[in-house]
């Protein structure tokens, strides 16, 4: 792949880089997105009927069930050369902010600290009254594990439909859109709010937008550097060409 010199340079000089990634990234580790994975047993139930508060309290053993299926599905999943592109990038530029919209903890996997989850993360467990973090808990349960603080139901730590994203998290991701010379937008369809907004945010305060997606989204024409295609691909090339060489 051919990046042109002034692509190059404008990166190696910047010292303050966003990257916003979103499902694009998590499917090229053959994570089928939220709305594909509903096979087998629960086929028969739409995301939005599982991931809710109201059918937490409805059905709370069926919503974590769910959980327990897809963060064993993630297991058999690994990060991709895009994951540790991010990983090796965050190493050569002073600033490096990584947003992720993935809850399934790859960017972790792969290395990346400081990472900001405007979604959550479905390995993290809380309680669902008091907000404890839980590092152990069976999947295998009659019921649903309890807290061992006040007795409340544990639940994933992933912002559910209706639910407000994390404050501080958001704020975080707000900050940094706002004030890098760089935006990368990768993977994302750059229609789901707020990861949309955040490029915007970047874009009018003057920062250059780089978008690699497999194809065009709204976002693509305000975007100064657009590649087509895989960042598992692009991505690891890039940094190479940009800060190894
Ligand atoms: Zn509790």
């Amino acid at each position: 792949m051919n990046f042109a010199p002034e692509f190059i340079s404008l990166l190696r000089e910047t010292s303050k880089l966003v990257a916003l990634t979103g499902a694009g990234v998590s499917q090229e580790s053959g994570l089928r997105t939220f709305r594909d994975a509903q096979t087998g047993l629960w086929a028969q139930y739409k995301p939005a009927e599982l991931a809710s508060t109201e059918a937490f309290r409805r059905d709370p053993k069926l919503v974590w069930d769910w959980y327990a299926w897809r963060r064993e599905a993630v297991k058999g999943v690994r990060p991709n050369p895009g994951h540790y592109a991010l990983a090796q990038l965050a190493k050569h530029v002073p600033e490096f902010r990584l947003i992720t919209q993935n809850v399934d903890g790859l960017h972790h996997m792969a290395g990346n600290q400081r990472l900001i989850e405007l979604h959550g993360n479905i390995q993290r467990v809380r309680c669902a009254d008091c907000y404890t973090f839980t590092e152990t808990w069976g999947d295998d349960t009659e019921s649903v594990p309890q807290c061992s603080v006040c007795g409340g139901l544990l639940r994933p730590d992933v912002v559910w439909f209706g639910e407000s994203l994390p404050r501080d998290q958001l704020e975080a991701a707000v900050e940094a859109a706002r004030t890098c010379g760089v935006f990368f937008s990768i993977g994302t369809s750059g229609v789901v709010q707020p990861a949309a907004s955040l490029a915007l945010a970047a874009h009018n305060h003057g920062a250059v937008i780089v978008e690699i997606n497999a194809e065009p989204t709204p976002l693509t024409p305000k975007a100064d550097f657009v590649f087509q295609g895989k960042s598992g691909e692009i991505l690891p090339e890039l940094v190479k060409v940009v800060w190894v060489e």
